[in-house]
């Protein structure tokens, strides 16, 4: 099972994110598996000189270049060099405030593929899209520029309507995606992620999923440990 901690645009210093991470050691004991903490990048580096023994880390996102005249951006190969080999890309949050578009997102898919690190590609209909019965269409959208070379190392399925709401996806809800994404890409991890917390984590668990992108509970070291202790 996998565990990933998306800290988003949190906590406001590094200090507070040693902190969390010292909290979660401790709460955990020993060194878990299969668990990646995806900082801000202002703390990525600092936090994988201190905790790199304990924990996995990989980048919120990247850009599709290798370098150039792309101010404010990271490049694949940036990223590789210091030894960061998990990046997101498409969360749902890139998609609708910095108008990330599908084309734009397997571009960033492929260039991170080239330097072999593992791209954790978001998907998922917003609250329109699943009133409307329209999940699988979304998705396979989503998805359509994948091909049998260029495929994510993992899949999240992230419901828009169910990230930070404290609106789960009812887990027979989610298994019925888990099962079209898994019949269609047998070889990727597939994710849930989407207002995630210790007590509903295992249910998706039980439904198939490969693993779980937690934001919000990430940030609380105790409830998170609760999480990676269902491995
Ligand atoms: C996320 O950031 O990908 C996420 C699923 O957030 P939350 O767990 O807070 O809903």
């Amino acid at each position: 099972m996998f565990f990933l901690a998306n800290w988003k645009m949190n906590p406001s210093s590094l200090k507070e994110g040693e902190e969390i991470l010292k909290r979660l050691k401790k709460f955990l004991l020993k060194k878990p598996k299969n668990v990646i903490i995806f900082p801000p990048f202002l703390y990525l580096f600092p936090l994988i000189k201190k905790f790199k023994d304990f924990f996995n880390f990989g980048a919120q996102d990247v850009f599709y270049e290798k370098k150039g005249p792309f101010t404010g951006e990271i490049s694949p190969l940036m990223l590789k060099n210091m030894g960061v080999n998990f990046v997101i890309v498409g969360h749902s949050e890139r998609r609708r405030y910095f108008k990330e578009d599908d084309e734009i997102l397997f571009k960033k898919m492929k260039a991170c593929q080239e330097l072999k690190i593992k791209v954790v590609f978001c998907v998922g209909e917003n609250k329109k899209e699943r009133k409307e019965n329209k999940v699988f269409e979304v998705l396979k959208k989503q998805t359509r520029f994948f091909s049998q070379k260029v495929f994510p190392g993992f899949l999240a399925y992230e419901p828009v309507w169910a990230i930070g709401t404290g609106t789960p996806c009812q887990p027979k809800d989610a298994k019925k995606v888990f099962s079209f994404l898994k019949k269609r890409f047998k070889k990727t991890k597939i994710l849930y992620g989407g207002s995630v917390n210790s007590k509903n984590a295992k249910s998706y668990l039980e439904a198939g999923f490969d693993g779980l992108l937690v934001g919000g509970a990430s940030l609380k070291p105790e409830e998170f440990s609760k999480i990676v202790s269902l491995n």
